[in-house]
């Protein structure tokens, strides 16, 4: 297939922009530039060898924290390289810019019968952005993250200009990008490997559970089902806390129509078109925090729950509202208000049940208003030394960041993931200390090693890159 989209733009200027990440807390003043060829990324890291606050790449911003973002210094916006550049249908890869998103991906790869073997939590994430995080999707368990599933990456770096690694020609460098917040270059182009897509449908079974220890006792047996991920009611009270709407799913054969719509035609959010629609209702600026508070919430988990029948089998959904439930609202963020909202994100290794459980009694002991609370399980960890999974369990966390005594709760939550061998989710991240996350990547080394030979003079750089020490300056 040839390219889809031409670009006949021409780089922007440097713009002093306000930047922040999908959490809307720690904002900061960047000059933003956009670049249109690769060419024009590897000139900005030619002109940054001086500079004294540097530059850090930006995809969707979709990022909870500080990670896209360069206070006082500059931001390469990649969103302007997003052609997408072959696909082999017959090998099952596609090679994209930096900037083409989840959507524009599976969108190309579906006339190909084909699509994504990893998807985030929403379409609207970039290629290079997913790269960086090493994202995981439902199905971790079974298929591991982004990183097993990357099969080259064009990469500019301030010491080596533009290059093409891959797991055979430079594996420290190719995983240490996996993962590595854009800290290791900029990444201008990658290559995945894609897999078959039977039908845009999933068939899901969904089953719904009293308490904690039923949720984990359901979630802990053999997992058959390639999809499977929990809804948790941390706000609930007494043993109902940790209620769940647990549901597993595999893709749908390949007739590509559910067995309920057979006959009828298949809605049209079925379909990976829909993907590139916008969302029918979008939150509007200004929105009053106060209107989302734990007893409103407390009341919407309860009406949820119980809107949720106890077991049931074979539901056939809609691949696009399956993967992506929550770009069904746009700019969902804006329901915290100005203060925003932080993400915490864990990985809690398998064996370490018991500090699970802490984690989940401090929460309830700290009365944190955990309004949106997202449970899986992770199978064994690959990739880089700053990649996130781990084989165990991951809590994802949505919290107002107002809310009081939030950060010294989450501090000490912190001392008991990392006390055990877990650790924080850093493109979620806007708050973790220097020490704690250290003590939670114990293969730091070898990713300063990896910065060492690529940016000697430390170059890329990031608001989280400065708070956590991933990064330093030689000038
Ligand atoms: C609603 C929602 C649901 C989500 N669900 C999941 C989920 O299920 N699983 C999961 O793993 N994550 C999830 N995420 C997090 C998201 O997938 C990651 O933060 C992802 O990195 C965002 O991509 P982006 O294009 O917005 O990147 P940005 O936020 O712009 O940047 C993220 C990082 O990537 C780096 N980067 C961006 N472009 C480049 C480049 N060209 N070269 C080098 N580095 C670059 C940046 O420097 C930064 O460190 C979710 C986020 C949201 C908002």
């Amino acid at each position: 297939m040839s390219v889809t989209e031409l670009s006949t733009r021409t780089p922007t200027a440097r713009v002093e922009r306000s930047l922040c990440g999908w959490g809307r807390t720690a904002r900061s003043r960047c000059r933003v530039f956009q670049p249109c060829e690769p060419q024009d990324v590897v000139d900005v890291l030619a002109s940054e060898a001086h500079a004294e606050r540097g530059v850090i790449a930006r995809g969707a911003g979709r990022s909870y924290g500080d990670a896209a973002q360069n206070d006082g210094g500059d931001v390469l916006d990649m969103t302007g390289l997003n052609r997408i550049v072959s696909i082999d249908g017959e090998r099952g890869l596609i090679t994209a810019q930096a900037g083409a998103t989840v959507a524009q991906l599976m969108t190309a790869l579906a006339p190909h019968g084909l699509t994504l073997p990893v998807v985030p939590g929403t379409r609207h994430v970039t290629l290079a952005g997913a790269i960086a995080s090493d994202i995981h999707g439902k199905n971790h368990h079974r298929d591991g993250g982004l990183a097993r599933h990357v099969a080259a990456i064009s990469l500019c770096t301030p010491a080596g200009g533009l290059t093409v690694l891959s797991p055979e020609t430079d594996p420290d460098l190719f995983y240490a990008t996996l993962g590595g917040m854009g800290l290791t270059g900029v990444i201008v182009e990658a290559t995945l490997r894609a897999e078959p897509l039977p039908s845009p449908w999933v068939t899901a079974d969904v089953d719904r559970t009293d308490g904690l220890t039923q949720t984990l006792e359901l979630m802990s047996g053999p997992e058959r089902h390639r999809y499977s991920v929990a809804w948790l009611d941390l706000l609930a009270d007494g043993s109902k806390l940790g209620r769940a709407i647990i549901s597993r799913a595999d893709p749908l054969g390949s007739d590509g129509a559910p067995p309920a719509a057979r006959g009828r035609r298949a809605p049209r959010a079925a379909y990976p078109g829909a993907l590139s629609r916008r969302p029918a209702f979008e939150v509007p600026r200004g929105f009053p925090a106060a209107l989302l508070r734990p007893a409103s919430m407390r009341t919407f988990n309860a009406l949820r729950w119980r809107a949720t029948p106890r077991r049931e089998r074979g539901q056939a959904l809609a691949m696009a509202p399956y993967f992506f439930p929550l770009d069904a609202l746009g700019e969902w963020n804006r329901l915290y208000g100005p203060a925003g909202l932080i993400q915490y994100q864990f990985v809690i290794p398998s064996g370490q049940e018991v500090a699970l459980e802490r984690c989940f009694e401090l929460m309830r002991t700290r009365r944190l208003p955990v309004y949106l609370a997202v449970f899986k399980r992770f199978g064994p960890a690959f990739g880089g030394p700053l990649s996130f999974p781990l084989e165990g369990w991951t809590l994802a966390a949505d919290l107002p960041a107002a809310a009081p005594g939030l950060w010294a709760a989450l501090d000490e939550l912190d001392e008991v993931v990392a006390g055990c061998g877990g650790r924080v989710y850093l493109t979620k991240d806007a708050r973790l200390r220097r020490e704690t996350m250290a003590a939670m990547y114990p293969e730091l080394d070898r990713f300063h090693a990896q910065r060492a030979r690529v940016d000697p003079n430390g170059v890329l750089r990031s608001d989280l890159a400065r708070r956590l020490g991933l990064c330093w300056s030689a000038l």
